[in-house]
């Protein structure tokens, strides 16, 4: 078995329609064509490298969180790989056509912070973003304040 799949889907490169396209991104609708990945421009990302996954089980606050980043019109949701949108639950995102589950999901997806990515509403119409950094390292860059070190453990205390 191969582990790289290809997909028709819409190449990010040349912009265009192209039936052997490569998942730039797990289980995300960001690809590009054979043509264009030997560019190296842009590198398919495991997702082993990903830092950020949280696995579930995931808080009903955090499940919200997901359904309505799934929902955005910004962002490009989870999908299966026939290209289905999964549905969050708090034991997975999943896909009932396909019976295909995920059991992680970005941190920034489960904590309300892609609510703050969102361009103004009245920005315009445009096409779906990937996420800003999937890779903790590469992190979106935001412009909102770092949280103290730490903070993360206290999120529940109260
Ligand atoms: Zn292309
Ligand atoms: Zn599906």
């Amino acid at each position: 078995m191969s582990d790289v799949k290809t997909f028709r889907a819409f190449c990010q490169i040349c912009q265009k329609l192209e039936l052997n396209c490569t998942r730039l991104l797990p289980h995300m609708d960001y690809s590009i064509c054979e043509t264009c990945a030997p560019q190296g421009k842009n590198q398919s990302i495991s997702e082993e490298e990903i830092e950020n996954k949280v696995t579930a089980r995931w808080t009903d606050t955090q499940v919200q969180s997901l359904a309505a980043y799934q929902d955005s019109d910004t962002f490009l949701p989870f999908i299966c790989e026939r290209g289905h949108r999964l549905q969050a639950t708090n034991d997975l995102l999943t896909c009932d056509i396909c019976q295909f589950n995920l059991t992680w999901a970005y941190n920034w997806t489960l904590d309300w912070s892609w609510k703050f990515l969102e361009p103004p509403a009245g920005a315009g119409t445009r096409a779906k973003l990937p996420p800003g950094g999937p890779l903790k390292s590469a992190s979106i860059a935001l412009d909102l304040p770092e949280p103290n070190a730490g903070a993360d453990a206290e999120d529940f205390v109260d």
